[in-house]
């Protein structure tokens, strides 16, 4: 993972776990600092569990969180020395699977308002808390003797690499003949775990290091990691990645959803021009969006010509750029559906054309070229299909799927992603947002849209294929073998009417 990507995701903040195993070790001033430090000078949301902390009432509980989707903010919650919070709800904790997901739902869609959401759990274990814990970004925990702190520990050792989940912060730890996973992790923070000024930085390292081993990159840092804790501590701290400049914030996803409605819904497309943008760009967008498809310049001249004359304009003394036309600031103008071309295919490709569009970051990308899986006389061979779009404009993933990259002369900067039997490639790309072997949520940004390999304008080639030991292409470690990717689109529209797909 480049250095920066994993910043900015470790800046985005975490969901921490707080198990207070004893009061008299619990100094609620320097667990203050440490929340308020870790948060910098953002705001940051304690939903006590526990009844840890007396002069919280009479704050609004968190008895809400475990029932139904609540968005959290200034109106739900109550204040602490400067932190929202919730207090504990006073009826008994659900003790149904289905209520605590809900409560750690909550507190996930929480992190877009607050990036540091902290629980403090109850002392008595309850089942509940090992999903809670498995949730969480980082346990901290404090233990006033030994047996308090094997209570725990039994818990923990159940987790996936609890090692690197917890952190004890206490002189009282775990028996670590009894608990082999969690002595090693004491074994690298033992003389730094005990409560210092700056034991959020140590959370820090921690939240970084749990971020790396949910998006494990194969290869020599895959295999340097399993080598021991220490080792994958210090190649978060060397400059292990040379940086590249991403150019662009990673975060800040712009919603289409409002655009994607308003654009194919209208029986016409509306729009103010505002000096610079050429006609033919939204001529492009238009005749996409009404037949499927925009093949050549000629069609796009022909439909500037029929609109011009549809909204009674003349372009006679507008700023010209041949072939492109600039209406004055203000214009208003309406694209129709287009009279002098007609795609009979158009109601079967219209929700395709409107899933690949959508993955982009541009709210009038539009296709140009389909797949043709081999040579006519006026037609060449296309292996994908082809999205006009905005330089620099984001490619989001379709679906979760693990990442590979490549690099030629035709298809320039490629990212292919692959999950199960499906493989999706997204050829010259600007700029890549993530590297071989690292798992992508659906939504995230994994490239920009540029103009590397063999190509005359910004756009992206859009390539599908279906995973297959004898395929005739490879990404990666993967063989595939190309599909049309409108084929593949039906494909996951029958799955996902069966409750699968995408
Ligand atoms: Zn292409």
């Amino acid at each position: 993972m480049r250095r920066k990507l994993l910043e900015s995701i470790a800046d985005r903040g975490a969901l921490l776990a707080m198990w207070w195993s004893d009061s008299e070790a619990f100094s609620q001033y320097d667990f203050l600092k440490q929340i308020q430090a870790l948060c910098e000078n953002r705001a940051g949301l304690l939903v006590d569990l526990g009844g840890w902390l007396n002069d919280l009432a009479p704050q609004p509980d968190c008895g809400m969180l475990f029932a139904r989707k609540v968005q959290l903010g200034p109106e739900t919650t109550g204040t602490w020395q400067g932190l929202a919070t919730l207090a504990p709800s006073p009826a008994p904790y659900a003790t149904d699977a289905a209520s605590w997901r809900f409560l750690i739902g909550n507190l996930q869609n929480a992190q877009e308002r607050y990036p540091f959401v902290v629980m403090l759990l109850p002392r008595q274990w309850q089942p509940f808390m090992g999903p809670a814990l498995a949730a969480s970004t980082l346990a901290v925990c404090t233990a006033s003797n030994v047996s308090e702190a094997n209570e725990l520990a039994q818990h923990l050792e159940k987790l996936h690499k609890p090692d690197t989940l917890s952190l004890w912060w206490s002189s009282a730890k775990p028996d670590p003949s009894a608990y082999p996973q969690l002595a090693k992790a004491q074994k690298s923070w033992g003389t730094l775990a005990a409560h210092t000024t700056d034991s959020h930085l140590l959370w820090r390292d921690l939240i970084r290091i749990r971020i790396l081993l949910r998006n494990p990159p194969e290869g020599w840092l895959f295999t340097a990691s399993k080598l021991g804790w220490l080792a994958t501590l210090l190649l978060c701290l060397l400059p292990f990645w040379p940086v590249s400049d991403l150019g662009h914030p990673i975060s800040g996803l712009r919603d289409l959803s409002e655009d994607k409605a308003r654009f194919s819904e209208a029986s016409y497309i509306q729009l103010e021009f505002n000096g610079q943008e050429p006609l033919q760009r939204i001529a492009r967008y238009a005749i996409g969006r009404y037949t499927a498809l925009v093949t050549h310049e000629a069609m796009v001249a022909g439909y500037v010509k029929e609109t011009l004359a549809r909204n009674s304009l003349s372009d006679s003394g507008w700023q010209k750029q041949d072939p492109l036309l600039f209406p004055p600031k203000g214009t208003q103008i309406r694209f129709y559906p287009p009279e002098s071309i007609k795609n009979p295919r158009y109601e079967v490709n219209a929700p395709a054309w409107r899933f690949f569009t959508g993955m982009l970051t541009d709210s009038i990308a539009y296709l140009t070229e389909f797949y043709h899986e081999s040579e006519t006389a006026n037609q060449r061979k296309h292996d994908g299909i082809d999205i006009g779009s905005r330089m620099g404009a984001r490619i989001l993933a379709p679906f979760s799927a693990k990442a590979w990259t490549a690099k030629d002369d035709r298809g320039g900067v490629i990212i292919g992603l692959v999950r199960g039997d499906d493989v999706m490639l997204f050829m010259h790309c600007d700029q890549l947002l993530y590297l071989d072997g690292q798992e992508v949520m659906e939504g995230d940004p994994i490239a920009t849209v540029g103009m590397t390999g063999h190509t005359t304008g910004p756009h992206v080639h859009l390539a599908s294929g279906l995973v297959s030991k004898n395929g005739s292409r490879s990404i990666g470690p993967v063989r595939y073998n190309p599909m049309d990717p409108l084929e593949w689109y039906r494909v996951q529209a029958k799955r996902k009417l069966r409750g699968s797909g995408f």
